[in-house]
């Protein structure tokens, strides 16, 4: 039992994020695959939300990405970087998310669950 455990969590941990230099250098990554011009971005405590985001090209991103799995980070990271271009989610959004991400609603399903025990949503 204790063997299973144990290497759970070490492969658990391989899918976090190392640090908010990766996180953020993800960020700058995707935004210049997506022709968006990210003017600040910072990660902070946020109590509700996973992140949120301004017109004038300001990014804020929730700390607690960073604690859990890349994949839904990246989830978050394309889904507010996508609302500088497409403010809705409708068809067009949709659209550039699977082509971002792939399957972006199994991600959806995954981070709603993280968010039912932490309480943060995304706008
Ligand atoms: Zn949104």
């Amino acid at each position: 039992m204790g063997f299973y455990a144990h290497s759970c969590i070490q492969a658990m941990k391989k899918k976090i994020w190392k640090d908010k230099s990766e996180f953020k250098k993800r960020v700058h990554d995707f935004a210049k695959k997506m022709d968006i011009n990210v003017k600040s971005l910072s990660l902070r405590t946020m109590t509700t939300k996973w992140a949120s985001c301004s017109t004038e090209g300001n990014l804020n991103f929730n700390k607690d990405l960073l604690n859990i799995e890349r994949d839904l980070g990246e989830y978050v990271i394309v889904h507010e970087l996508l609302h500088f271009k497409v403010p809705n989610h409708g068809k067009l959004w949709k659209s550039l998310m699977r082509a971002y991400l792939g399957d972006y609603e199994e991600l959806e399903v995954r981070l709603r669950r993280v968010a039912g025990e932490s309480k943060n949503r995304i706008d």
